[in-house]
């Protein structure tokens, strides 16, 4: 089993529960969702694909995160989109380093490998999450782009654990902008309704990641659209 490695860089976790701890990233290549907003364009983009992703082995890819990141570091899987692989011989890979690890997913294909944390970013506006994903999840993430983001969102999450903690989190755009509709919107839904919470990418605030050199996220705009360029 191989896997294409888009992008892997040393970084801290920006959003959720785990924010604000050193993290590994490994970014792998090839998405079916298409979002908007996306800030991994370079994952499925067609005008930024980049002209070649390296395919590496579950074993060369644990060296990467041994040889970059101090032991007790957790792995983040992040998209692209993860869940298209069988993530069993990369898991496995990274667990007998001792390394937690962590996926970031959309949920639409059913889960392959052992994570140790699961967050859930589902798209309702692409293709949903699968059922056993949503109970599965240890926390979700909903992006708000637009007003209905939030509705539509949460339709998606029936049958999730009492206690996975929902976020919701501006699209970056929208906070960087700080845009007040979305901004007071997820304020006030926070307020009414004390389960869930407001969220932010940190790591884009303090441009965290591009400072790893592998890291190529400063050359890719969201979605595609350079106007919208992190
Ligand atoms: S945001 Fe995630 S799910 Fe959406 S296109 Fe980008 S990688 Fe895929």
């Amino acid at each position: 089993m191989k896997y294409p490695l888009y992008e892997h860089f040393y970084t801290f976790q920006g959003e959720g529960v785990h924010l604000g701890r050193a993290a590994y990233f490994l970014r792998l290549y090839g998405c079916p969702q298409a979002c908007p907003w996306c800030d991994s364009a370079g994952t499925w983009h067609p005008d930024y694909r980049p002209a070649q992703v390296q395919l590496l082995e579950a074993s060369e890819i644990a060296q990467l995160v041994e040889a970059n990141s101090p032991k007790e570091v957790f792995v983040v899987l992040t998209g692209g989109e993860p869940i298209m692989f069988d993530l069993k011989p990369l898991t496995q890979a990274l667990h007998a380093l001792g390394r937690k690890v962590h996926i970031e997913t959309s949920g639409i294909r059913p889960l392959r490998g052992n994570l140790d944390w699961v967050t859930l970013s589902p798209k309702a506006f692409a293709e949903p999450p699968l059922p056993e994903l949503v109970r599965r999840a240890d926390e979700v993430k909903i992006i708000v782009h637009n007003p209905q983001d939030i509705q539509e969102g949460l339709e998606t999450l029936q049958g999730l654990r009492d206690d996975a903690v929902v976020w919701f989190n501006p699209e970056w755009s929208k906070a960087r902008d700080r845009d007040a509709n979305i901004l007071n919107l997820i304020t006030e839904t926070v307020k009414q309704h004390p389960r869930y919470r407001a969220g932010v990418q940190m790591h884009k605030v303090y441009r965290a990641d591009e400072l790893d050199t592998n890291s190529v996220k400063a050359l890719i705009p969201l979605g595609g659209n350079p106007t919208l360029g992190v």
